[in-house]
């Protein structure tokens, strides 16, 4: 297992769930649903676009379109990516052509191996920074720790190298279709990409959103809550309007739900931000939400509250940007 693996959950003695974000709901999945595995399931949501879920790891997306298949993300194993695939090839027999991936985390990228290395890899430039700086066996929520022992290693790294990586924007034509990749700074990660499907009005967001649960940041990778608040104000005002936003561990979600969540994050920030400026401690802050203790899962996996981390970044890493200044002005 790699070191950060190990050094993530030192890092965040905290608890799990603040008041805005209720905790034990069913929305977040992808590992022990149940104390189980879940099925893989392969979701059709029109014009081409596929969600498989379930199995060990993230959602992956995938579009068939007729320049091939481009895939999003794949899941955290090498199996349960491979199971992904035969999915598609009941669907289509055109090539997976080319994988995006939201984001570095083990969850949604470990099993990028079992795609074809004629396929085109594209990811943030700070995404490709992470993984070649060994950050990709996080762990993530409740995955059982030896489902990453075969992980990838330096052996695949030679076709992911040549990987297309890009900061800002990146528009691409897909056959006759346009694909728009978006990477507005650190958020859950310090390289999220959003994948827009403009024609279908539809984005794969990654972990920059977690319905009913905190959002998670992933400050040794980088990731800022500020960030994400900033990211996801942008989301909702790009043109042609995203309408379906799909996390990696939710069913797609609309833009009012996306603007909630968003209103939720930004109220925690302004009442820790508020306890910073009276000189409170991170004690009365964990008083203030009601945070307990630290929840650990079945991968050592701790899951900090939103509050906890705001706290750290206003007093302990940086000072936040203005969001104001920055929404809307990308585009
Ligand atoms: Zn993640």
């Amino acid at each position: 297992m790699k070191k950060a693996a190990l050094s993530f959950p030192l890092l965040c003695a905290a608890a799990v769930i603040s008041l805005a974000f209720p905790t034990g709901s069913p929305q977040v999945f992808n590992y022990f649903d149940g104390g189980r595995k879940p099925e893989l399931e392969i979701v059709k949501m029109g014009g081409g676009l596929y969600l498989a879920k379930g199995e060990w790891g993230a959602n992956v997306g995938f579009f068939v379109g007729d320049a091939g298949v481009f895939v999003i993300d794949s899941k955290a194993t090498a199996g349960a990516t491979r199971k992904v695939v035969k999915e598609i090839r009941k669907i289509t027999a055109k090539p997976i052509t080319k994988a995006a991936f939201t984001h570095s985390d083990s969850d949604c990228f470990n099993g990028y191996d079992v795609y074809p290395n004629t396929a085109e890899i594209i990811c943030s430039l700070k995404c490709r920074q992470e993984l070649a700086g060994g950050y990709w066996t996080f762990l993530e929520m409740n995955a059982p720790s030896d489902i990453y022992s075969l992980g990838p290693t330096s052996r695949a790294m030679p076709y992911f190298l040549p990987a297309v990586s890009f900061e800002g924007q990146l528009n691409l034509r897909f056959g006759s279709e346009t694909i728009e990749l978006f990477q507005y700074g650190s958020a859950h990660t310090s390289g999220d990409v959003v994948i827009f499907f403009p024609s279908r009005g539809a984005a794969f967001i990654g972990d920059l959103v977690f319905v009913h649960h905190d959002p998670l940041i992933q400050s040794e990778k980088g990731g800022y809550s500020f960030g994400l608040v900033r990211t996801l104000s942008i989301l909702l005002k790009i043109q042609p309007e995203i309408r379906t936003f799909i996390p990696s561990h939710a069913d797609p979600i609309g833009r009012e739900e996306l603007g909630s969540i968003l209103r939720s994050i930004e109220e925690i920030q302004s009442k820790v931000l508020a306890m910073v400026d009276e000189g409170k401690t991170l004690d009365d802050v964990t008083k203030a939400f009601s945070i307990s203790g630290p929840r650990i899962g079945a991968g050592n996996w701790v899951w900090p509250s939103l509050a906890v981390t705001v706290f750290r970044e206003l007093t302990e890493r940086r000072i936040p940007e203005k969001s104001s200044a920055a929404e809307g002005k990308d585009r």
